[in-house]
């Protein structure tokens, strides 16, 4: 299986300290990934380097079957290139009802020509009614966001990002604040949204990367330091001593 996105040998060096060390990493186009690392690892400037927020020192972010260099584009372009971040904070807006906010999603990422074009209609009505159903929340359209749940705006703010159909899909800890039952309908979103495209979930919560069930890339000082199954990394001895404290 040829990889979605394939980075190799970047690093990254801020002020003198190497935050991303010579880090390789790929992930196939139906794939559910999740990475973990202790706090200062890297994961959060390694997405950066992925969107295009931070230009790696050296090495190479090649996307999609043509191989394009994800490094001669910027955000916008990124985004539209098909990979959509979420933060860990959910930022929808809170006055406009559910099915707004998946309308303005609709409207929004194409670029700005298009948004001076773009029009309701029904084909946009039936689009943000299939957006609501792939998150859970066809029964909240007309809620306003800010009356939902913790777990329902993040899965909203989701909702809004598949509104551009982005290829990857790259999620900073989605449990975080979560109720036990919001994490298991996490769980079974994101594992149903990778079956068509490829999920990398940035997670500290490690009974929620094991519900997962995928494989699992272990960051320490800016590189790789285990990739597998959970089970595999969590019995590497590299891994219990620096990410497990045992
Ligand atoms: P993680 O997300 O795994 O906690 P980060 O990618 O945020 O790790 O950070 C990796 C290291 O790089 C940290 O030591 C952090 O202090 C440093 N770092 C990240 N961004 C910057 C920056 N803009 N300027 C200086 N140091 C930075």
């Amino acid at each position: 299986m040829s990889a979605l996105l394939e980075v190799s040998g970047i690093s990254k060096t801020f002020d003198g300290f190497r935050a991303i060390n010579n880090l390789s990493f790929s992930i196939g186009a139906a794939e559910l990934r999740a990475v973990i690392g202790p706090n200062g690892a890297g994961k959060t400037t390694f997405m950066d380097i992925v969107t295009g927020k931070t230009r790696p020192d050296e090495g190479q972010v090649l996307w999609g079957p043509n191989s394009q260099s994800l490094l001669k584009m910027n955000e916008a372009q990124i985004a539209r290139a098909g990979i959509g971040r979420k933060f860990q904070r959910p930022t929808v807006f809170e006055d406009q009802t559910v099915a707004e906010n998946l309308t303005m999603a609709l409207k929004a990422p194409r670029g700005p020509l298009d948004v001076l074009r773009w029009r309701p209609s029904a084909a946009s009505a039936a689009r943000v009614a299939e957006l609501a159903a792939e998150v859970g929340l066809s029964e909240a359209l007309p809620r306003r966001a800010g009356e939902l749940s913790h777990g329902q705006k993040q899965w909203l703010e989701i909702g809004m990002l598949l509104a551009s159909d982005p290829q990857l899909l790259l999620v900073d800890e989605p449990a975080a604040g979560m109720t036990l039952a919001e994490r298991e309908l996490t769980t079974t979103l994101l594992c149903r949204l990778a079956e068509t495209r490829a999920v990398v979930v940035v997670e500290h919560d490690m009974d929620f990367v094991r519900r997962l069930n995928c494989r699992v890339t272990v960051l320490h000082q800016g590189a790789v330091l285990a990739e597998g199954s959970l089970d595999h990394v969590t019995r590497n001895p590299d891994v219990i001593e620096v990410y497990l404290g045992r």
